[in-house]
């Protein structure tokens, strides 16, 4: 079924939105134009899913200009709406959440050497992987995340991939709940794998569309954060785009996540009482991780 949305596009684009702000697409992955709607709550944007390859992803979505002003603004991570107004908050549900994940690096291997983490943000990661690597490197496009996280790291670039010295390889790269973000998903791996030592692993890690928790709570699934989040990957299809970047080996790694007890309840709309604060839950299979081998030959 193509969602009556999509028919009336593109000439009536401005009567339910901001035309010059919203685009129609294929599959950001293999191209392909045919797609049937998934959730349509969330007018003028609609999540569907991809005939060809599976993928579900945002069409129409906000272009990617407008957007990265947003992302590129001082208050992105602290603001109200759709920034992280609870991002410092989450602090010690992120470090935790980190730390299990960067021993479950450690028991397959994956540690050592220099480290590059795509989107760092304030930087926990990064914080938290002193003791795992040698050599700690970021980058985000947002300048508060970059002055915050270069306090946390060895260094941390602000903006895209580019900004890093062309030369510069890593042994490690991590990509934590920034590839659902990303506009040209095929053109990004192959930047990344590109900065990648023959060997090396890359790891990336984002909201898994066929988790419980999506299937239980729909189109109020906390992941669909609208309009950012502009692709939404179960194991195979990122599987599938770790492999056409010409990663070998793709194999889970579990990332179990901590939540504050407070998040948890304000997202199911549930009272709660002051003094618990501090508690986090740790929620199983909301995200799912992937590790891949740049081959040696
Ligand atoms: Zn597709």
């Amino acid at each position: 079924m193509i969602p009556s949305v999509l028919e009336r596009m593109p000439e009536n684009l401005a009567e339910i939105g901001d035309s010059e702000e919203l685009e129609i697409v294929s599959c950001p992955v293999c191209g392909n134009r045919e797609k049937e709607a998934v959730y349509e709550g969330f007018q003028p944007f609609c999540v569907v899913r991809c005939r060809a390859c599976g993928l579900s992803y945002l069409s129409p979505r906000k272009t990617e200009a407008a957007l990265l002003r947003k992302y590129s603004e001082d208050d992105y991570f602290e603001g109200e709406g759709t920034g992280y107004a609870d991002y410092i908050a989450q602090e010690e549900a992120l470090r935790k959440t980190f730390r299990r994940f960067l021993s479950n690096l450690r028991i397959r291997g994956i540690t050592g050497g220099d480290l590059l983490e795509v989107g760092c943000g304030y930087g926990f990661l990064l914080d938290e992987a002193r003791g795992f690597f040698q050599r700690r490197t970021g980058m985000d496009f947002s300048r508060r995340a970059v002055e915050l996280a270069g306090k946390r790291a060895d260094r941390v670039f602000e903006g895209g991939i580019d900004q890093i010295p062309a030369d510069e390889k890593y042994d490690c790269i991590i990509a934590t709940q920034v590839i659902e973000h990303v506009y040209q998903p095929k053109a990004f791996m192959k930047k990344l794998t590109g900065r990648l030592r023959k060997g090396g692993r890359m790891v990336i890690a984002t909201p898994d569309m066929d988790s419980f928790w999506r299937r239980l709570m729909g189109q109020r699934w906390p992941s669909f954060k609208i309009p950012e989040h502009v692709l939404f990957f179960n194991r195979g299809t990122l599987s599938s785009l770790m492999s056409d970047a010409g990663l070998t080996g793709v194999q889970p790694i579990p990332y179990p996540h901590a939540f504050p007890l407070s998040l948890i309840a304000a997202k199911l709309h549930m009272p709660f009482p002051s003094g618990f604060g501090g508690i986090s839950l740790w929620l199983p299979a909301t995200t799912i991780a992937l590790c891949g081998v740049l081959p040696d030959e």
